[in-house]
């Protein structure tokens, strides 16, 4: 099969999160499976140009049409640790994708719309006739929308459109002007509930309805998180919309990229190691130590690495660091916040524990020392509000640092209560889960887990091995894939 896919961030070269990790993984995968995969992304000025190969330029002259003229682009081309992708970048006084930052501008919603218009632009001029385009998140909302209301009739008749969101949160809320812009006009047809219109302001255009309306598929990224956008708050207002769609939507685990995430090989640990053979995970805890100036101790070292941001259970991070400090741990947390309230917070209490030898907050995106932290830690705590699939639990498995999870989402599927859980057979769990959001529950979880780990080493270690023996790479998840692309292709 020929995929494309369609993304405003691959790992590693753009990463804000998981959607970059997710979107790299996955292609490799489908690639290892025999199909022939592409990807167009946006060129960032800021994006790491230093994990492309090869770069040139693939078509010079595109023009998107945008309001009522158009904007010249170009479209480079180059590989991705072995993915082939293309980078769009207009040239034109709104400088898109040049804002020293992937997200978080004014005009977000005029960015990614215009990225959607250029990629169908780029399918249509270069020839492109993929079986089946997958796009990711409200950034590419627009995608199946501009194929259906205006590509097909291009020449894109037989194209289908597999969309996966990643986070229900945002869902990119934009007014009249996108229609305007990208050429889909007729605001009398959009503002319907049946089609863009946002669930609960009449007036704004929802462009994830738009993705979930108009795709053949829709997926979310894990089967629990599939059931809580329907059911539960999560779904953000799309609920219903879901519900009306649900024929067609599916939740599918995420997994992570072995080679990337892979003790025996990580090329960023300085000591490898296997579940067979955990003295190079003892060693690397050591060389953490000695990189953050932790002291030397016997005491087990928590660690959090993720965004610091609401959806994460930030207050709860928090707890976790003065808990574990309390609980004769080490804590070592690798975070960046985009919201200045929750930024201060962090940095306030870095500034207060900045003589602690048993604790280091590091704020800001570090890729290479989350390796070694992954890897030297024994715990990692993940007490997230929601969390469609998360990734950092499933890291953590894989480098035997057990997850103390909180019961959401993606969580659930790939977290299994060592003391409580009993859908699974003992030699099957992996970790500790709380539910509930105060500190009572959290410090029950990590007690737990610390109690194990000082008064049964051999059955702490029993849960490490346990839950390195997991497989969360993207073997199943890419089955399933291939399933829901096979379902919808045209035939
Ligand atoms: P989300 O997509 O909601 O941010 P996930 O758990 O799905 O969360 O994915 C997080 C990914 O980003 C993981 O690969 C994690 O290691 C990485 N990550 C998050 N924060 C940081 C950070 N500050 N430094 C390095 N890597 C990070």
């Amino acid at each position: 099969m020929y995929i494309v896919q369609i993304a405003s961030e691959c790992a590693p070269v753009i990463k804000a999160g998981g959607l970059g990790d997710v979107v790299y993984g996955l292609s490799r995968e489908l690639e290892t499976r025999g199909h022939c995969i592409e990807l167009i992304l946006p060129m960032y000025d800021c994006m790491r140009y230093d994990h492309i190969w090869g770069i040139h330029d693939a078509y010079r002259d595109l023009w998107v049409p945008w309001y009522g003229g158009a904007i010249h682009c170009s479209v480079y081309c180059g590989w991705v640790h072995g993915r082939l992708c293309f980078f769009i970048e207009p040239h034109s006084a709104d400088n898109f994708f040049h804002r020293g930052c992937y997200y978080g501008c004014k005009d977000d919603n005029m960015r990614f719309a215009f990225f959607s218009k250029a990629a169908m632009e780029f399918l249509l001029r270069s020839n492109k006739r993929p079986d089946v385009i997958h796009c990711h998140d409200w950034q590419t909302g627009l995608v199946p929308v501009l194929l259906y209301e205006i590509y097909q009739y291009n020449g894109m008749g037989t194209q289908r459109v597999c969309y996966t969101i990643h986070n229900f949160k945002h869902q990119g809320i934009a007014g009249a002007e996108v229609l305007w812009a990208t050429g889909l006009n007729r605001e009398d047809y959009y503002f319907h509930y049946d089609r863009l219109q946002d669930n609960f302001n009449p007036f704004a255009l929802n462009m994830m309805k738009g993705g979930i309306v108009y795709s053949n598929a829709i997926t979310t990224v894990s089967p629990h998180h599939a059931w809580e956008a329907r059911y539960t708050p999560i779904g953000y207002g799309l609920g219903h919309t879901l519900h009306l769609h649900q024929h067609k939507f599916t939740g599918i685990l995420n997994g992570i990229d072995y080679d990337v995430w892979n003790p025996t090989s990580d090329r960023y640990l300085p000591f490898h190691y296997s579940s067979d053979d955990l003295e190079g995970k003892a060693k690397n805890k050591t060389a953490l130590r000695k990189r953050l100036m932790l002291r030397d101790s016997e005491k087990p070292i928590v660690c959090y690495i993720g965004r610091l941001d609401d959806q994460k259970g930030v207050h709860l991070v928090h707890h976790a660091i003065y808990y574990a400090l309390h609980r004769e741990c080490q804590f070592v947390l690798l975070g960046s916040a985009t919201e200045p309230g929750i930024h201060s917070h962090f940095a306030h209490e870095r500034y207060i524990l900045n003589n602690n030898p048993d604790c280091h907050l590091e704020l800001g995106f570090n890729e290479e020392l989350s390796h070694l932290i992954y890897a030297g830690a024994d715990m990692i705590v993940v007490p997230s509000n929601y969390e469609p699939c998360g990734l950092t639990q499933m890291i953590g498995l894989r480098y035997g640092t057990v997850p103390i999870v909180r019961g959401v989402g993606g969580l659930i599927n790939t977290v299994f209560d060592r003391d409580y859980d009993e859908n699974h057979l003992p030699e099957e769990r992996n970790g500790y889960v709380f539910y509930q959001t105060d500190y009572n529950a959290l410090e029950s979880a990590m007690d737990r887990a610390i109690g194990l780990y000082y008064e049964y080493p051999e059955e702490f270690r029993q849960l490490v091995v346990q839950g390195m023996a997991c497989d969360y790479s993207w073997n199943h998840p890419g089955e399933d894939y291939v399933e829901v692309y096979d379902h919808i292709r045209y035939k």
